[in-house]
Protein backbone atom coordinates (compact mmCIF):
# COMPACT_ATOMS: atom_id res chain seq x y z
CA UNK A 1 0.00 0.00 0.00
CA UNK A 2 1.55 3.23 -0.86
CA UNK A 3 2.25 6.10 2.21
CA UNK A 4 2.76 9.62 2.00
CA UNK A 5 6.37 11.11 2.91
CA UNK A 6 5.14 11.41 6.60
CA UNK A 7 4.50 7.89 6.69
CA UNK A 8 0.69 7.78 6.39
CA UNK A 9 -0.67 5.10 4.33
CA UNK A 10 -2.45 6.40 1.34
CA UNK A 11 -6.06 4.96 1.62
CA UNK A 12 -7.75 3.96 -1.35
CA UNK A 13 -11.46 3.04 -0.86
CA UNK A 14 -11.66 1.24 -4.06
CA UNK A 15 -9.14 -1.26 -2.14
CA UNK A 16 -11.71 -1.29 0.65
CA UNK A 17 -12.12 -5.40 0.58
CA UNK A 18 -8.69 -5.90 0.97
CA UNK A 19 -7.79 -3.17 3.72
CA UNK A 20 -10.70 -5.04 5.96
CA UNK A 21 -9.29 -8.17 5.18
CA UNK A 22 -6.10 -7.31 6.57
CA UNK A 23 -7.61 -5.30 9.59
CA UNK A 24 -9.48 -8.90 10.15
CA UNK A 25 -6.14 -10.68 10.19
CA UNK A 26 -4.13 -8.44 11.92
CA UNK A 27 -6.73 -7.83 14.58
CA UNK A 28 -6.65 -11.74 15.24
CA UNK A 29 -3.42 -11.77 15.73
CA UNK A 30 -3.69 -9.03 18.42
CA UNK A 31 -6.84 -11.90 20.15
CA UNK A 32 -3.64 -14.73 19.99
CA UNK A 33 -4.34 -16.31 16.78
CA UNK A 34 -1.52 -17.89 14.27
CA UNK A 35 -0.30 -18.75 11.13
CA UNK A 36 0.84 -21.92 12.22
CA UNK A 37 -1.78 -22.63 14.89
CA UNK A 38 -3.31 -26.24 14.79
CA UNK A 39 -6.47 -25.12 13.68
CA UNK A 40 -4.77 -22.92 11.24
CA UNK A 41 -2.61 -25.56 9.35
CA UNK A 42 -5.72 -27.99 8.92
CA UNK A 43 -7.98 -25.37 7.38
CA UNK A 44 -8.57 -24.56 3.71
CA UNK A 45 -6.10 -22.81 1.35
CA UNK A 46 -8.50 -19.44 1.74
CA UNK A 47 -8.58 -19.39 5.23
CA UNK A 48 -7.80 -15.58 6.46
CA UNK A 49 -5.45 -16.63 9.24
CA UNK A 50 -3.12 -18.43 6.16
CA UNK A 51 0.32 -16.66 5.72
CA UNK A 52 -0.26 -13.43 4.06
CA UNK A 53 -4.17 -13.82 4.40
CA UNK A 54 -5.08 -14.80 1.57
CA UNK A 55 -8.49 -15.86 1.96
CA UNK A 56 -11.83 -14.73 3.95
CA UNK A 57 -12.74 -17.69 6.13
CA UNK A 58 -12.33 -19.01 9.32
CA UNK A 59 -13.23 -22.67 10.48
CA UNK A 60 -15.61 -23.09 13.70
CA UNK A 61 -12.61 -24.35 15.55
CA UNK A 62 -10.72 -20.82 14.40
CA UNK A 63 -13.79 -18.87 16.32
CA UNK A 64 -13.73 -21.41 19.27
CA UNK A 65 -10.20 -20.48 19.66
CA UNK A 66 -10.73 -17.07 19.21
CA UNK A 67 -13.67 -16.39 21.88
CA UNK A 68 -11.12 -18.79 24.56
CA UNK A 69 -8.11 -16.24 23.43
CA UNK A 70 -10.44 -13.45 23.96
CA UNK A 71 -11.79 -14.19 27.47
CA UNK A 72 -8.33 -15.06 28.76
CA UNK A 73 -7.25 -11.83 28.21
CA UNK A 74 -10.13 -10.13 29.73
CA UNK A 75 -8.90 -8.73 33.57
CA UNK A 76 -10.25 -10.92 36.43
CA UNK A 77 -13.02 -9.08 38.04
CA UNK A 78 -12.96 -11.45 41.23
ZN1 LIG B 1 -0.41 -12.72 9.70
Amino acid sequence: MPMDANGNLLFDKRDSKQFAKTGTHEDLHTAGQKHDSKATLASPPDNLMRVGGPGTKMTPEQRTESIKLIEQQQPKTR
